[in-house]
């Protein structure tokens, strides 16, 4: 039989990697509920219309990267290739809104997207993202950015850098749109086929191109920052201002559009360099425009998301990967069959009673195999059951990171003695 394989740009995270999933992860849910969020979860998969309404038509993401099929009723379903659309949908939906009061939300889910595998780059990844919805005050693009900088820092993570931009609002963006399809026109025949199509279909995007040429006319291309207008200057300088209040620092990045259609005003990436050419580690921006889009009431929302597998290969840059612990305390250990039944009995008294980690052969093997199962796994106690304990209602506990001394105690008594 063929053997089969996981899909290309899938992996399997095996028990020896879950350490540091568990630790970013918890950092994550740490994080958030101190700084008020709370956890909403979506389903994997949505009506496609969430994405190529949310995200928008002209993105790379809803051109070439979803996993889109019709199911068997022939609706058109999207496995998520971001959360936010999905999220916004689900707050509609489900009126999370209150009229005055702002709601905070964070994930952590998986997203597919039908990219090129590489080094950071999956075609299912994992992402913690956080949300602050219904408040249009720059306070609140500060807020969702020092939640972002406490998450890196609790990880340990120093070498990183912080870009930060204005697309300004819907009106200013729009007529930076006018200005820059005017300058790359001028350059159309020159510039790559990518930019060429970008340039009809999302041209902000042609600031993110990494094509030489394109490049080179780019650096004349007009800076987004000089076209903000009155408003739009006023937030963006306010964002920096409780920036620079809690003290993090930041780098303006004219040229950071992002890859997304629903941003406005303040957009972020965060980037390191120990992550070679994929060296975006998370991201985020405000999106005034995306309720709309989905059907619901203006509702003001800023938010971002991180990339856990290369906050993962950061961590393991900078420490090392984190062992695998074993987390089995005791293994009980009977040296005939007839005594397997008093086995299960107590180790299920030490699970249910003194709340510690317990197993026992399940394979029957002998006291010898068991043993060295014992001495492999790290255990703290082996626990014996012998024909004299089994006839005394009895066990010999033997500890195997101490002295590997033994005492015969009534099984009564172990909770007494494992601590
Ligand atoms: P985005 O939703 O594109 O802004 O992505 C936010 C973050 O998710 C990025 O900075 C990456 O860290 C991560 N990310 C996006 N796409 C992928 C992918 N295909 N594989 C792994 N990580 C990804």
């Amino acid at each position: 039989m063929l053997l089969l394989q996981s899909v290309r740009g899938t992996k399997d995270i095996l028990p020896n990697d879950i350490q540091g999933w568990y630790k970013v992860e918890q950092a994550a849910r740490k994080i958030s509920e101190i700084y008020g969020y709370k956890e909403l979860r979506t389903p994997i998969f949505e009506k496609t219309e969430v994405f190529s309404r949310g995200v928008g038509d002209g993105t790379d993401i809803v051109n070439k990267e979803m996993y889109t099929f019709n199911d068997k009723g022939s609706e058109s379903i999207t496995l998520r290739p971001e959360q936010t659309a999905a999220l916004v949908r689900s707050v509609i939906q489900n009126n999370l809104i209150n009229d005055h009061s702002v709601t905070r939300l964070f994930y952590i889910g998986s997203y597919f997207r039908y990219e090129r595998p590489q080094k950071g780059r999956l075609r299912e990844f994992h992402q913690f993202g956080a949300e602050c919805i219904n408040s249009q005050f720059p306070e609140s693009d500060a807020e969702v950015i020092a939640l972002a900088i406490s998450f890196i820092n609790s990880l340990g993570i120093k070498n990183y850098r912080l870009l930060l931009n204005s697309l300004g609002n819907e009106h200013s963006r729009a007529n930076y749109k006018k200005e820059l399809i005017n300058f790359f026109n001028e350059y159309k025949e020159e510039l790559s086929t990518e930019s060429k199509e970008r340039l009809e279909s999302n041209p902000l995007r042609i600031l993110d191109s990494k094509n030489p040429i394109d490049v080179e006319i780019i650096k004349n291309a007009p800076n987004i920052l000089n076209s903000l207008d009155e408003e739009s200057i006023v937030h963006f300088e306010k964002v920096k201002q409780f920036l620079d209040t809690v003290n993090i620092k930041y780098e303006i990045s004219p040229n950071l559009v992002r890859g997304l259609d629903y941003y406005s005003h303040t957009v972020f990436e965060f980037q390191s360099t120990e992550l070679g050419s994929q060296d975006a580690f998370g991201g985020g921006g405000r999106y005034n425009s995306l309720f709309r889009e989905l059907g619901g009431k203006d509702t003001p929302a800023v938010g971002f998301a991180m990339g856990m597998e290369r906050i993962l290969l950061i961590l393991e840059q900078i420490s090392g990967k984190i062992d695998a612990i074993s987390n089995i305390d005791a293994m009980i250990i009977s040296t005939s069959e007839k005594y397997l039944a008093s086995a299960a009995k107590v180790a299920n008294l030490i699970r249910n009673e003194s709340n510690i980690s317990c197993i026992y052969d399940l394979n029957r093997r002998s006291l010898k195999s068991q043993l060295r199962e014992a001495n492999k796994l790290a255990v703290k106690w082996a626990i014996i059951i012998g024909e004299e304990e089994f006839r005394n209602e009895s066990i010999t506990v033997k500890f195997m990171q101490e002295d590997r001394e033994q005492v015969t105690v009534k099984i009564s008594d172990i909770k007494k003695l494992l601590k």
